[in-house]
């Protein structure tokens, strides 16, 4: 079986590809997906600044809590994302440092302003 990831020749019956470790059953994402990650990863940064901003200044919680749901979703997503992308090495883990940071602050966003929602 052919490494979606690397193109090496599997043995059939192998799960993992003996040259890179990429598990043979999983689709392998192309540069579209690649760009997509490194949208998404800011587009989380953006949302949880966005939730910061209307949580702690502005004071519109329920800007807040929409933004740093978006925010949560986009940075969890992009992490599990960022995995599957043809994007390597060092540009792969500042992404996923960016989506972490973007997750962080839409939950901080998220989670205080739904405190502070008045019905
Ligand atoms: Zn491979």
């Amino acid at each position: 079986m052919k490494c979606p990831k690397c193109g090496t020749e599997n043995e059939e019956g192998e799960i993992f590809c003996v040259n890179c470790d990429w598990k043979l059953n999983m689709k392998y994402g192309g540069e579209k997906m690649a760009v997509n990650a490194v949208y998404f990863s800011f587009a989380a940064v953006i949302m949880g600044i966005i939730s910061l901003v209307f949580a702690f200044l502005v004071n519109v919680p329920i800007v807040a809590v929409i933004t740093g749901a978006i925010g949560m979703f986009l940075g969890g997503y992009t992490q599990s994302f960022v995995r599957i992308t043809k994007i390597g090495g060092p540009i792969k883990n500042k992404l996923v440092v960016i989506a972490i940071v973007g997750l962080f602050m839409s939950v901080i966003g998220f989670v205080y302003a739904f405190a502070h929602l008045t019905f």
